[in-house]
Parts: structure tokens; C-alpha cells; sequence
């Protein structure tokens, strides 16, 4: 009998992967985790029934969530991943010489369990030892930082469940407060194509933008994700994602990448005119 993986991206739409095999299937406080393999995507893993990280896609999702904000600020030290228990954003952060220490903010350890066991080449980052992972909720870990940290990405799951509270005002307020004033903040910021994840989008943003003055998003392709057309935030009290981009600064680092690249992260800041018209209604 044949094995296919659905997901809902809107109510009367379904994306549907076939799949070789069940390889885990578990659930804890937080959640359902199930890692599946497929000829089309590799192996893949999902939380309560939503694609989280793919084998064959996933380059494109961690790179324009950490080259982004690298290669506006190469002198970035210190790190805080707020999610991200696949590893895969860390993966990219540790090939960074410059980066002095990351701290990775997962509620789920089993996340963070089952994916060093199905996806060994995600393993990287948390063998490094400038990584420390925090096993805590993150909306909780940033109430007491203060001009901490030079870069802080969110590397969440959607505004439901565990990751509803890295979506509300306080979390953004906070992390404002734990950058220093060379600080960049980057979020996964969801799909524009289905209302109802255009929703969710639309109400992050307005929250972003009442904290941070410099707010721009961008955008990238991922087959696995809902329509295919992800954004991701970027947010500063002080670099412009395009007037600071240092494109020959972070070409010299000689970081090889499948996706990202100087002339895309200019790209990927100019949205859609239906994007624009949403985010004007933020
Ligand atoms: N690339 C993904 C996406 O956009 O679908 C995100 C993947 S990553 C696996 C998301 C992680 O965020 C999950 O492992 C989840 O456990 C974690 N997470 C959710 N809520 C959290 C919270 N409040 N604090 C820390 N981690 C959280």
C-alpha cells in the first residue's frame, strides 16, 4: 500500500509527499514529531503535522535565515537562536571563524534528540563549542538579557502551540532589549499566499515594526513550505539590511553557499506588489 504525508496549507488545499518510510513517530510536552523519508525530499521531519525540515530544501530556508544578517554585520560575536532544534541554523553559523558564541534557545529536547539522530549532517552546530544549548522556553530566556547579544534569529515554529508567545509584542520588546546597539533581529515570518498565514504575518509585523525602527522582510522559495513563498523579518535600531549590506566584505570570507548571494539578498528584499499592499495594512 502506498504511504503519502499530507499537510493542510490552507482549508482547501492539501501538499502531499510520498514516503519510503516511517522512521519515528513520538510526542512530547510540547508536541508530535515524526521524521518520515521520500525519494523527492529525502529525509524530512515535521512537529504536530507541519513540515519543519526537509534534507533536500532545508539549504535554502537556513541559509537566507543566517547569511542575511552576516553579510550586513560580518563583525557579528555572540548569538542567540531562539528554536532551531533541527540544527540547521546553526550548521551555518559555525562556519563563521568571526562568531565567538551562540546560544541555541530549544523548548524540546527531543527535537534537538531526533534530529542528531535522523539528520547527521545537521550534527555540525551543536558539536562545536562555541554552541550552548538551552533547553527552555525562549519567550522566558529573554526576559532577563540585557545589550547582549549582536544578532538574534527565530528559528520558530507558527504563532500556535509552543511558539505562539515568539510571535506577541512582550517577545519583540525583549528582544530589542537584548541586542546591543549594534544589534540585528530575524525571524521566520511565515507565508504571504494563504489567508491564513498572511494573517499571522500581517499582525507580526505591525508588532515588529512598533519596536524596531529599521524593518524590512525578504523573501525566498521553499518547495516544502506553505505556497512555496516564505518571508523572513529583518529588524534593527541600526543597519539597513540593503544600505549596509558589505557585499565585498562577506564574498572575501569565501563562504560557499547553494542559495544565497550578494545580488539575491539584494533581490530578496523587493516584494511582490500583493506582499506590499498587505504589509501597508499592518
Ligand atoms: N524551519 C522551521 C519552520 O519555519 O518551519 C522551524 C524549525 S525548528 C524545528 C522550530 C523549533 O522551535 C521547534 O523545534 C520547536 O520545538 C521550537 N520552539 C517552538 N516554540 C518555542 C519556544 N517558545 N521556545 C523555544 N523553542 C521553541
Amino acid at each position: 500500500m502506498e504511504l503519502w504525508y499530507s499537510e493542510n496549507h490552507s482549508e482547501d488545499v492539501k501538499f502531499s509527499i510520498r514516503v519510503d518510510k516511517q522512521l519515528y513517530t513520538g510526542k512530547t510536552d510540547y508536541q508530535r514529531i515524526d521524521v518520515m523519508t521520500s525519494k523527492e525530499f529525502g529525509t524530512f521531519l515535521t512537529l504536530d503535522g507541519l513540515m519543519m525540515v526537509a534534507e533536500k530544501d532545508e539549504f535554502i530556508y537556513h541559509e537566507m535565515i543566517t547569511h542575511v544578517p552576516m553579510s550586513v554585520n560580518p563583525e557579528i560575536k555572540n548569538v542567540l537562536v531562539i528554536g532551531g532544534g533541527d540544527g540547521g541554523t546553526v550548521k551555518q553559523l559555525v562556519r563563521y571563524e568571526g562568531i565567538e558564541n551562540i546560544d541555541l534557545v530549544e523548548i524540546d529536547r527531543a527535537v534537538v534528540e531526533v534530529s542528531m539522530r535522523f539528520f547527521p549532517g545537521m550534527r555540525v552546530g551543536f558539536e562545536d563549542k562555541r554552541v550552548t544549548v538551552y533547553y527552555e522556553d525562549g519567550l522566558k530566556f529573554i526576559r532577563s538579557k540585557r545589550n547582549e547579544y549582536d544578532l538574534i534569529i527565530v528559528d520558530s515554529t507558527d504563532p500556535f502551540g509552543p511558539g505562539e508567545g515568539l510571535f506577541t509584542r512582550e517577545f519583540y520588546g525583549n528582544c530589542s532589549k537584548a541586542l546591543n546597539e549594534n544589534g540585528i533581529f530575524v525571524n521566520q515570518h511565515e507565508s504571504p499566499y494563504y489567508d491564513n498565514y498572511a494573517n499571522s504575518l500581517v499582525r507580526a509585523h505591525s508588532r515588529i515594526k512598533g519596536v524596531f525602527p529599521i524593518h524590512k522582510l525578504y523573501q525566498a522559495h521553499i518547495p516544502t513550505y506553505p505556497s512555496g513563498h516564505w518571508l523572513f523579518g529583518f529588524a534593527s535600531n541600526k543597519f539597513d539590511p540593503l544600505e549596509d549590506l558589505d557585499a565585498d566584505k562577506w564574498n572575501k570570507l569565501g563562504i560557499k553557499t547553494e542559495y544565497y548571494n550578494t545580488d539575491l539578498h539584494k533581490g530578496s528584499f523587493a516584494l511582490p506588489n500583493y506582499v506590499k499592499e498587505l504589509l501597508e495594512n499592518a
